[in-house]
């Protein structure tokens, strides 16, 4: 092999060592003290692989191998924060595979035809301000910058939270990279599903990315004292939101195929044993292939608010949207043909959750790799790859970004 696996296991269990273990989960919030930790781990490697270092106003870091910030590059990356909780792979793969890729690269070659940076993405999952891929989509100039007052659980809004990082998300315009800039990207991503595991396969190489819509239902009814309101003159309003959670849940298996939504979220006001519930507000994450059903899944939603509340008791917002995303078959082609090459058993598959590189392919290329996840499971403790499926995915970047 062309990279040194050693170095990719060691830097994979040395980020595990913030935030987390394996008991608990890793929990590495966007722009917390853990993440903060993360980043500072990462510059360190950068430093070590002589990279230069740059971060923009949002929280992306990026280490290129040339100081020249002209030329076009190759980037490659994913994320380092996680969801609460969550396993050691999802995102941290990515960047320490990048790392070591873009090392190895420069080690075995004279000069590198095309620059290469590593990307690290800020705030990719989304779980602290309900809203994700900020880093991401700030580089490609479609983050809104309304986002920035959404708050996490402690009343901190994410502007504040990346000033408190030291960062400065009044110049979001600037995040926005040059026209440009890229001439691709590549992330490498654990798969967190069992596709490949079942069919056997080490590499995943990924054709589609699924759609997202992430909305905030807010059911309106009246606080009341729970024991002294007749049953008969309550404006109960979880009760109302409660028809409408199992209302999604019949309506997504009625849309059937790929269609999912989630009630992931829920907050109930005054969240009181003796007070009538007179606020709840709730998430829904739709997720398809088709951007035309999950507007589908939309319209329904607010037909079940409509029906179970009346109009004028609830509000509804977007958080987050994602167009579903046809990735490049120009880059999956030149790391299938590696594949058959090499007689790695790989497979087409489709993403179900949303990824960086499918931001990133509004500007350039994309690709994006998954390594099969043990038993399917993803954005818990037990989390957990083969390491010879991360050698290989990582061996075969390197020979890709080799062959551009
Ligand atoms: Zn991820």
């Amino acid at each position: 092999m062309q990279i040194n696996k050693t170095r990719l296991k060691k830097r994979l269990l040395e980020l595990a060592q913030i935030g987390g273990n394996p008991k608990d989960g890793w929990t590495r919030l966007a722009f917390s003290a853990e993440d903060q930790q993360g980043r500072a781990l990462i510059k360190r490697y950068m430093n070590e692989i002589g990279l230069y270092i740059d971060e923009d106003p949002v929280g992306n870091i990026f280490g290129r191998t040339e100081e020249n910030r002209e030329k076009a590059v190759i980037a490659l990356g994913s994320h380092i924060d996680t969801v609460p909780n969550g396993g050691m792979f999802d995102g941290a793969l990515g960047v320490i595979s990048a790392l070591e890729v873009v090392q190895s690269l420069k080690e075995k070659q004279d000069s590198l035809k095309v620059p290469l940076e590593v990307v690290v993405f800020a705030n990719e999952e989304g779980s602290r301000f309900n809203t994700g891929l900020t880093g991401s989509r700030g580089l490609t100039g479609s983050l809104r910058k309304e986002e920035l007052n959404f708050l996490d659980s402690d009343g901190i809004s994410l502007g504040k939270a990346m000033e408190a990082c030291g960062f400065d998300p009044a110049r979001l315009d600037q995040a926005k990279a040059r026209n440009g800039k890229y001439q691709a990207f590549f992330e490498i991503h654990i798969e967190q599903s069992d596709r490949l595991e079942m069919e056997g396969k080490q590499v995943g190489l990924v054709d589609t990315v699924v759609g997202q819509l992430v909305i905030e239902c807010v059911v309106y009814g009246q606080a009341n004292h729970s024991g002294t309101t007749v049953m008969t003159r309550r404006k109960d309003a979880l009760v109302g939101a409660s028809k409408v959670i199992t209302g999604i849940q019949e309506l997504a298996l009625q849309m059937g195929g790929d269609f999912v939504a989630t009630v992931g979220k829920i907050d109930a006001y005054p969240n009181s044993v003796n007070s009538i519930p007179g606020k709840v507000s709730f998430t829904v994450d739709i997720r398809d292939i088709s951007h035309e059903k999950i507007i589908q899944g939309l319209e329904q939603v607010k037909s079940l608010l409509k029906h179970a509340v009346g109009d004028g008791n609830f509000e509804l917002r977007v958080l987050e949207e994602q167009l579903p995303t046809i990735l490049s078959r120009d880059l999956s082609g030149i790391a299938e043909s590696i594949c058959q090459r090499e007689n790695l058993p790989y497979q087409y598959v489709p993403s179900g959750a949303c990824h960086d590189a499918q931001v990133m392919s509004m500007i350039t290329d994309s690709c994006l790799i998954f390594v099969p996840s043990i038993g399917g499971v993803s954005h818990c403790p037990e989390e957990n790859v083969e390491w010879e499926d991360v050698y290989i995915a990582a061996e075969l970047l390197y020979r890709v970004v080799e062959g551009i």
